[in-house]
């Protein structure tokens, strides 16, 4: 047998950090990554054969636990009847019509492969509608890896962002402005100096790649005003909230508080997918018609629309538009925020935390931070021993303190009780 450690070394001979993407690596937090063997239903087991309660649920798909019995049966059938055809089949416009069912804002999709594709193609598309160049994003939110969205804020206020990463010449951040999330006045600023000129605002409604932070109802309102005013579009980055938070998307929750709210345009991964490479973005057929082959903003995908995880996505969906799933699922993640808060405050720990259907956050803290930077300022130690202290004890959180975390239907309440108790340990020592 392996250890994870044994592995670990193996791997960084030959994966850079010994990892394919880099969060796996737990540089946030130290110590050996857990390569993955196997899962089922809340559970995974490591190579050593030890079992945790898993809370990642592979950044947010396995929204059903893992190898849900429906789902597992159609990828089996669609495997055997083919893996890709390069060529259009039944599936993808059943897939295509389950998600514009669900999302009344979206007209028609276009399915992807993953996040970064369909966030990227969002751009490239909000550009080629309106004509201008800049887009909008808020620090702290992730969209994926496209160039153009590998940016930090710059000194100052609404200048050019500066590229995060190597190999990205500031030349082609220079058309993104990184501005601070529930920062209403330095938004209206923005809009003032240089609205006409904005092809879209990208946000992250819910945002999950700051742990938990929710997009202040004042000022996701200010945003739509704004940017209808100006002709901006509103693009929502979904990838992870969406089918997450609730059956419609993080925008659904907003339209329930800002009457008649809409993006103009969402982009979906994770769970739509089922943990297969799937990702959409869609807009009205107007919008969406600027796409080739139909108009002049090329994007395409030789493994777009693949059969094997359209049938994953689609059998996902349907498992989850069952009547009270959504219910069933917020109760489960409300029931664990409230017990790790009740022994954090036992302990006599800081601790805050908030969920929205099946995706939760906490923090070592005293107030729910809105923005990235207050989430960057909360107790990192804390956070990196209590990550330790749960994978000690069999529960697995997300390696970095900037991370969601997500329950599924497969965790039962012996489940949650379980983490609770865990939690009160590991606090206590
Ligand atoms: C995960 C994520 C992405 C990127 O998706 P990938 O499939 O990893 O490329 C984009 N946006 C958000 C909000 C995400 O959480």
């Amino acid at each position: 047998m392996n250890s994870n450690e044994q592995l670990f070394q193996r791997a960084q001979g030959v994966i850079p950090g010994g990892v394919n993407s880099p969060v796996r690596a737990f540089r946030a937090v130290g110590g050996t990554p857990r390569f993955i063997q196997r899962a089922q239903g809340a559970y995974m087991w490591d190579a050593e054969g030890t079992k945790y309660i898993d809370y990642i649920g592979s950044w947010g798909p396995m929204i059903l636990g893992h190898g849900h019995p429906a789902v597992l049966d159609a990828v089996h059938q669609a495997a055997a009847d083919g893996f890709s055809f390069g060529a259009p089949t039944e599936r993808e416009v059943e897939l295509a019509e389950a998600i514009i069912d669900l999302v009344p804002s979206v007209e028609q999709v276009r399915l992807v492969s993953s996040g970064t594709e369909a966030g990227m193609s969002a751009i490239r598309l909000a550009r080629g509608a309106t004509g201008r160049s800049k887009i909008v994003k808020f620090e702290g939110c992730y969209h994926g890896h496209a160039d153009a969205l590998l940016v930090k804020a710059g000194s100052g206020l609404a200048t050019f962002g500066f590229p995060t990463s190597a190999g990205v010449p500031a030349e082609v951040v220079q058309h993104t402005l990184v501005l601070e999330y529930n920062n209403i006045e330095q938004l209206e600023a923005c809009f003032k100096a240089q609205g006409d000129e904005i092809a879209c605002v990208m946000i992250e409604p819910i945002c999950g790649n700051m742990n938990f932070v929710r997009a202040s109802v004042p000022f996701m309102k200010r945003l739509r005003e704004l940017c209808t005013q100006h002709g901006a579009m509103l693009a929502f980055d979904e990838v992870m909230t969406g089918f997450r938070v609730a059956l419609g998307g993080a925008q659904s929750v907003y339209a329930k508080l800002i009457p008649g709210f809409e993006p103009d345009m969402s982009v979906f991964g994770k769970v739509i997918g089922g943990g297969m490479p799937l990702a959409a973005f869609g807009s009205t057929k107007k919008v969406m018609s600027q796409l080739a082959p139909l108009g002049p903003v090329y994007q395409a995908g030789t493994l777009s629309g693949n059969p094997v995880a359209t049938a994953c996505g689609l059998a996902t969906l349907k498992e989850i538009s069952r009547p009270g799933f959504y219910d069933a699922l917020a109760a489960r993640t409300q029931s664990l925020v409230a017990g790790l808060t009740k022994v954090a405050q036992d302990a006599g720990v800081p601790f805050v935390g908030d969920s929205e259907g099946g995706m939760f956050g906490f923090f070592f803290a005293s107030e729910l931070p809105q923005n990235y930077s207050v989430v960057m300022a909360t107790d990192k130690e804390r956070f990196n021993r209590f990550f330790h202290g749960m994978l000690d004890r069999g529960v697995y959180l997300a390696p970095a303190l900037y991370e969601a975390g997500f329950v599924s239907a497969a965790h039962t309440e012996a489940d949650i009780a379980a983490t609770v108790a865990a939690a009160a340990e590991a606090l206590r020592s």
